[in-house]
Order: structure tokens, then sequence, then C-alpha cells
């Protein structure tokens, strides 16, 4: 998997994976034995360790280790994706692994307290709102999770059974049931972020489930004002009677960056639950699963990419594949200029990984499902 051009292959997956330091628990407990991987950055390897002597080496596109800084892994994990959400494209920030190694930490993050803590989420907005330019361009955010396949809005909880709605013409996935907030600055962002985490944690507590059994997106949608007409648009003149040739129509850019928070990847030992928690447990595997083949099936350039297996990928489809990134409300002939372009969509994965020996297994299997994306 090797050699492979990032930018020139559409859907291609950039795969990080990241490391926690050990908790103090960890450090007490597991005193006297190795940690179960050994990475090499400078190499972008990991090494999973089999035995004393004997090791499998694997290698990523980032390999960050425990001394990695919050401000490091944005910059190899998600800046070339916000950079594209500007540019007018769809992108997608995911973090997958075991509850407890990280992906809230390196996604949601609001470093109140320690400023070089903030994570993806908010150094994304800060980079976003740095570049856009209010009187003409609008940010906006929807913040829900997915929890058995339901659709509940993070910023108003009641509304718990958020419809999805793909657009047959431009493939455009939409949630017309969720609320979507104007962003005009930073501080009220990282308050609709608190909010939510704040419904997401009564929500759960209500259902009796944890917050590590539910998917957390976050959507932010840029519109941009472009001056002039954008040179992918077919030329003014020629076959177009309607058009007055002097005008320079107005061109609307618009881009969407997804930010997913995954419930946990553990393997839910089915024999030990009952009801409830089962379902939860096959729920989860469905999505999953349906991740892993949606990601492979791009990955490997697959002609049918199964979209339609589980709410999650749904969702995700316009983020991951085909769109449209230009939107042209001044179009009279319904023909005219309206490009399908053919993404250069950005799709980066975060896998996240615990030091403990005790946990090998569950390790191993985070390790594979970013190896498949690759
Ligand atoms: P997850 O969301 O995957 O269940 P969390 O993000 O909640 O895991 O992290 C679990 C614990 O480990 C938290 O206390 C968090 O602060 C800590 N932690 C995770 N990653 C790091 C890291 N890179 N550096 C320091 N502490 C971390
Ligand atoms: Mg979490």
């Amino acid at each position: 998997s090797t050699g492979k051009d990032h930018a020139a292959v559409p859907g291609r997956v950039r795969v990080a994976v990241r490391l926690r330091p050990r908790n103090a628990e960890e450090s007490v407990a597991d005193a006297d034995f190795a940690d179960c991987v050994e990475l090499q950055p400078e190499l972008k390897r990991l090494k999973l360790r089999k035995n004393n002597w004997d090791a499998d080496t694997y290698e990523f596109d980032e390999v960050l280790t425990e001394f990695s800084s919050q401000k490091r892994v944005y910059e190899v994990v998600a800046r070339p994706v916000v950079e594209s959400v500007l540019d007018g494209y769809n992108g997608t920030i995911m973090a997958y692994g075991q509850t407890g190694t990280g992906k809230t930490y390196t996604l949601g993050r609001l470093g109140e307290e320690d400023n070089a803590a903030r994570g993806i989420m908010v150094r994304a907005m800060e980079d976003i709102l740095a570049d856009v330019s209010l009187e003409t361009d609008s940010v906006s955010v929807s913040y829900f999770q997915l929890y058995m396949e339901t659709i509940q809005d993070l910023l108003d909880p009641a509304n718990d059974n958020i419809t999805i709605v793909e657009d047959p013409k431009t493939g455009d996935v939409s949630l017309p049931g969720a609320s979507l907030v104007d962003i005009r600055d930073q501080r009220s962002f990282v308050e609709l972020l608190r909010l939510g985490e704040a419904h997401r944690f009564a929500a759960n507590t209500k259902l009796n489930t944890e917050s590590s059994r539910s998917h957390a997106i976050l959507m932010v949608h840029v519109r941009r004002f472009v001056k002039g007409r954008d040179p992918s648009l077919s030329s003014e003149n020629g076959n177009h009677p309607h058009m007055v040739k002097s005008i320079k129509p107005p061109v609307v850019r618009k881009g969407k960056l997804v930010v997913v928070d995954l419930a946990g990847s553990e393997r839910i030992d089915k024999s030990g639950f009952e009801g409830h928690t089962l379902e939860e447990a096959k729920s989860i595997n469905l999505s999953l699963s349906a991740l892993g083949k949606c990601i492979n099936a791009l990955a490997e350039n697959s002609a049918h990419v199964p979209f339609r297996d589980s709410k999650l990928t749904r969702l995700l489809r316009d983020s991951f594949g085909e769109v449209t990134p230009f939107e042209v409300p001044w179009i009279l002939d319904g023909n005219l200029g309206l490009k399908k372009l053919i993404s250069t969509a950005r799709t980066s994965l975060v896998i996240t990984i615990g030091p403990s020996p005790r946990h090998r297994g569950e390790t191993a299997s985070t390790i594979m499902f970013g190896q498949r994306a690759m």
C-alpha cells in the first residue's frame, strides 16, 4: 500500500496512528511490562510486539507518539482536510479506537484550561474563521449523535429522530431536521461544543448507556462568495442567450467538514450481555463494519461502495466520494456550467491506541482497521 499518491487518488484515506501515554494506573500495574507497541515515527512505522523477541511491523501515513503535541496532531491529521473544505470540497476527519485511547482527547478537547490542549474541532474552527470573510461568507454547524441507528440533535436533545435526506440530483446529504447554528466567533463555537457535550452526557445517562457507545458527529458548512467567475465553469459567450454578457455572476463555493468521534471499537463479548446492551453491541458492530467496508472499497478503487448499509455511512457518503463543490444560484439554463467534479475530497482517519500489553488484542484489531483503510 505504500507509494500511492494521496493527491492523485480520489477517495484515498490518509491514516495516522496515535499512541496515548500510559495513564497512572498502567504506570503502576504494568510497570514490569513493556508497551505492546514500539513506534518509529521517522520511518512512519509501528511495531506490534508478538513476544519478547518478535514483532510485526506496519506502516502508516503518520505515526504520532505519546509525545506528539495536539498542535502537531492537528497539522498532520486535520489541516489538509480543513484547507480542502475552505476550497469548496467536502472533507472528513474520523477517530477510531478502543474506549479510553484518546479519540475525544484528539478531536473534542476544548483546551480552555490549557491552550496547548485544544483538539481538532476547536483548531479547525479557528482556521476556518481566520480564512473566511463574514461579510460575504457563512459558517454554520450541526452537532448530533448517532446511537443505535437513531440520530439525536446534541444542540436540541428533544429532537431525537432526525432523518437523513439525499438529494438525488447532486448527491448532497443533509439533515434538515438538525439545528444549524451560524458561527461568527470562536467563543460561541466553543460554547456550543460544551453545550453539545453536556447534552450528550445527559442523554446517555437517561438511556443508561455510555457516550462511548454512540458516534458524535460535528458538521461544519462553509459557504463562500467568490468574486467573478470560476474558471471551471463553461465560458460565458456562446449558447446562453439569456445571459447578459457584461454581468460577472457571483459564485458560491460550499464545503463541508465532518468530524466523527466514533463509538468505541472494542469487541463487546455478547455472551456477557442481555437485551439492550446486546442490541447496542450489534448496532455498533454494524456501523463500524459498514464504515470499514466503505473505506476498504474506496482504498481499492472499487466501483461499488456499500454506503447504504448503515446510517453512519449514508451520512458520510458525500464527504467520501463524489461531490459538487460549486453551487451557482444565478443559472437560468439548467445545463449551464454546472459541472460535476470528481472530488479530491479528503478523508483523514486517526486510529488511537493505548500502550498496555493487556489490551494487545484490541490494539491489534485497531491497527488492522487502519491498515485496511490505506
Ligand atoms: P476515548 O474518547 O477514546 O474513549 P479519551 O479521549 O476520553 O478516550 O481519553 C481517555 C483518557 O486518556 C482521558 O483521561 C484523556 O485525557 C487521556 N488521554 C488520551 N489521549 C491522551 C494523550 N495523547 N495525552 C494525554 N492524555 C491522554
Ligand atoms: Mg470519547
